[in-house]
């Protein structure tokens, strides 16, 4: 049993350390080779005594299959061997840890992120599925990533992939419920298209944190697959916590979020009875933000008008320091144009040039009530900054949201 008490097993070449990892039937370590080099591996170990049949099966076609395949987004095994206890799977080590770990440490993935690994696993998926191999288990546990820094992705454990030519049709429920297919779940007939399926929960679970179905019964996940209900977003649902709460400003910025999500939904729906569900959301969305900016537009004004002792002070303080009163200057500046409410691109590059110079100044501030109200001003400075660039991003949300609207109804699509 691989449980605290169990020390790894030994392997004449190989020093074992660190456990890595324990999956459905295996513990994986981090070793180095003896001789050498010391190379760094990773080795799955597999107690023979937990092998049923079908699993000894299965990691015949994992050793097989991994054995002949080279891919830059696979992970390499490099040897296999075996004694009387074990069998052992020498593979590439990936520093990165796996994907389900890496979304956790970081919540969601940044688009761009989450875009270069579907890249990456969709030219692995491809390799393996134009050498007639389907995985069948895909899901963040199984995807590797190659170091911390510039990560690349790395599919592993194929100990259920098969050799299956695209269209034969299996029996067998293979897989993890949360990433299968439905026709997996339903216990229906399959076949490689599975694969897919599995890359767009995961691909949902790297932007949104979570599996679109997330469920903690097999019936509830069952349920959920099958309602076509439209898979809400944790944003929409914040939102209207927020709105409900009296947080305008949180509500608006999580209506512009979640604009960004349903305007590409907008576009690319080809079901004209979703597409106009989806129409009247954003509709009702871009409303209730328009009205939220024009409340916290006012009540930010209101903030800035306000008369400021503690900035009159500061410059006050500063009038022996001709360059901090000439940053200040800037500030004031930036302040007066973003009352005007004119040109936001421009206030905000003279918001960001006087923090430049401001920053550097407090570096070289002596401690005393000048630095205090110095970092008071300049974190007040940098808030203003902050909203002013949300403004800008809101508003750039919103007229994508009305384009979209904009777009005529397109009839249902077919592909035949
Ligand atoms: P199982 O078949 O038991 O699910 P896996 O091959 O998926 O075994 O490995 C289990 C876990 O061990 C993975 O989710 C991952 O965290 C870790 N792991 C596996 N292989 C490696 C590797 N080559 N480098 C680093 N970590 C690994
Ligand atoms: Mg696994």
């Amino acid at each position: 049993m691989a449980g605290s008490g169990w020390a790894p097993p030994r392997l004449d070449e190989f020093i074992l350390t660190e456990r890595l990892g324990t999956g459905t039937y295996a513990t994986v370590y981090k070793a180095y080779r003896k001789r050498d080099t010391r190379e760094v591996v990773a080795i799955k170990c597999v107690s023979k005594r937990s092998l049923n049949r079908a699993s000894v099966e299965n990691l015949l076609t994992e050793i097989e299959i991994l054995k002949t395949i080279r891919h830059p987004h696979i992970v390499e095994l490099k040897d296999f061997q075996w004694d009387s206890d074990h069998i052992y799977l020498i593979m590439e080590f990936c520093a990165g840890g796996d994907l389900s770990r890496f979304i956790r440490m970081r919540r969601i993935l940044p688009e761009k992120v989450a875009r270069v690994f579907l890249q990456q696993l969709a030219c692995a998926l491809k390799f393996l599925h134009d050498h007639n191999i389907s995985h069948l288990d895909l899901k963040p546990q199984n995807i590797l990533l190659s170091a911390p820094e510039h990560p690349q992705l790395k599919l592993a454990d194929f100990g259920f992939a098969q050799y299956m030519s695209p269209w034969d049709e299996k029996h067998v429920l293979r897989g993890s419920p949360l990433y299968m297919a439905p026709e997996m779940v339903c216990r229906q007939q399959y076949d490689a298209r599975v694969d897919l399926w599995s890359v767009g929960v995961i691909l949902y679970e790297a932007l949104f944190g979570r599996p679109p179905f997330a469920s903690r019964s097999f019936t509830e996940l069952e349920e959920k697959i099958r309602s076509d209900r439209a898979v809400e977003t944790d944003l929409v649902v914040e939102a209207v916590k927020k709105d409900q709460e009296g947080d305008a400003s949180a509500a608006l910025s999580l209506y512009c979020k979640a604009l960004e999500y349903f305007v590409p939904a907008l576009h690319y729906e080809s079901d004209a009875r979703r597409k106009e569900a989806i129409r009247a959301k954003v509709g009702q969305y871009i409303s209730r933000a328009e009205e939220l900016k024009a409340l916290v537009t006012s009540s930010s004004k209101n903030l800035l008008q306000r008369e400021n002792p503690a900035r009159e002070l500061l410059r006050e303080m500063a009038k022996d320091k001709p360059r901090l009163c000439a940053a200040l200057e800037m500030a004031s500046a930036a302040i007066a144009k973003e009352e005007e409410g004119k040109d936001d691109a421009d206030t905000l590059e003279l918001y960001q040039q006087s923090l430049g110079e401001l920053l550097l100044l407090l570096a070289a501030e002596p401690a005393g009530r000048r630095r205090e109200l110095l970092h008071a001003e300049i974190q007040t400075l940098m808030s203003r900054a902050e909203y002013l660039k949300e403004q800008m991003k809101m508003r750039e949300a919103q007229s994508m949201g009305k384009e979209a609207l904009a777009e005529p109804v397109r009839s249902t699509c077919t592909l035949q």
